[in-house]
């Protein structure tokens, strides 16, 4: 399965990710079905916050709380790898202990083009996930979806899930996010 994130999302997490620069960012991607509703960042309190992320256990607690409120799903980890490219580094392989969640990892080796790559990593095996980026139409509708299926009222809400799918962009046009995102 893979991730769907809207472009104001990638943008909330390029935004964090930029801000913790030198060191590593991370947090939770949380959501239903696939589709992130929720970007929640955590601080890095890992002892070399440069090299390594460690989330602060508080937020992480509290990040979990609110995905259970909410009644949503972890789907996500986030973290960026400011000077190393978008994959699981051997410290990211032996500390990944949520084999059902999608690893994100940002690279901002090129800092004008910030590389995204998403992992499923089960007992340090590493496999690639694909991801999607939806444009601020589909966000929109995304959200009808989401917050019709949240009050309950499925019956005669609008069904923006079928509407959704052929607006979804590709790889190709998540890359174009990723460049145009550089100019943030
Ligand atoms: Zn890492």
């Amino acid at each position: 399965m893979s991730l769907i994130l809207t472009e104001a999302q990638l943008v909330q997490v390029f935004a964090h990710i930029r801000a913790e620069v030198p060191n590593e960012a991370c947090g939770l991607l949380a959501g239903v079905a696939g589709r992130v509703t929720r970007i929640l960042p955590a601080a890095n309190v890992a002892e070399n916050p440069a090299v390594e992320y460690l989330m602060d256990p508080h937020d992480q607690l509290r990040h979990f709380r609110t995905i259970e409120e909410q009644g949503l799903e972890l789907l996500g980890i986030y973290h960026s790898h400011p000077t190393s490219p978008a994959y699981p580094s051997l410290t990211d392989l032996s500390m990944a202990c949520y084999p059902e969640a999608v690893y994100v990892i940002v690279s901002l080796m090129k800092s004008d083009a910030p590389t995204l790559r998403a992992f499923r990593i089960v007992d340090r095996e590493v496999s690639e996930v694909g991801f999607r980026v939806v444009p601020p139409t589909a966000e929109l509708a995304l959200s009808i979806c989401v917050s019709s299926r949240k009050s309950g009222e499925t019956s005669g809400a609008p069904t923006a899930s079928g509407a959704l799918l052929p607006q979804y962009c590709d790889h190709k046009s998540a890359k174009n996010l990723v460049d145009k995102s550089s100019f943030l």
